[in-house]
């Protein structure tokens, strides 16, 4: 197994601080989304619409909203753990070490460079 970067500069203690306040914050929004979808857009900015129309397109909006925020969300939790078992920086993948610039930029990063442009490369669509 790789170990992880050696590096003094990263400082494993504040990462995890950033991933926790960030992991609740999200945590907060995506639960709020989710359990009460009708409260969201209605009573979140003090807006009464009569007209149904731009309440669902708020809905909408707010729907794509969540799921970007659940996405970051895993990925966080996953870098979380990887802290926890001790595999930070270490990429999921292909278990190269990832560059402390990037964790340091990125701190949710589970993926080496490589990894994380082949995924991108893949997930879109085939021709
Ligand atoms: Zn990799």
């Amino acid at each position: 197994m790789t170990k992880p970067p050696d590096d003094p500069q990263l400082d494993l203690d504040a990462i995890r601080e950033e991933l926790e306040a960030r992991r609740d914050a999200v945590g907060g929004r995506v639960a709020g989304l989710a359990a009460r979808p009708e409260l969201g857009s209605a009573q979140g900015f003090g807006k009464r619409i009569g007209d149904g129309t731009i309440e669902a397109v708020s809905r909408l909006t707010e729907i794509g909203v969540g799921r970007s925020l659940e996405s970051g969300l895993a990925r966080t939790e996953r870098a979380l753990a990887k802290l926890d078992e001790g595999t930070y920086g270490v990429c999921d993948s292909c278990g190269a070490t990832i560059p402390a610039g990037r964790l340091r930029a990125m701190p949710d990063s589970v993926l080496c460079l490589t990894c994380a442009a082949a995924e991108r490369r893949v997930a879109p669509r085939r021709r």
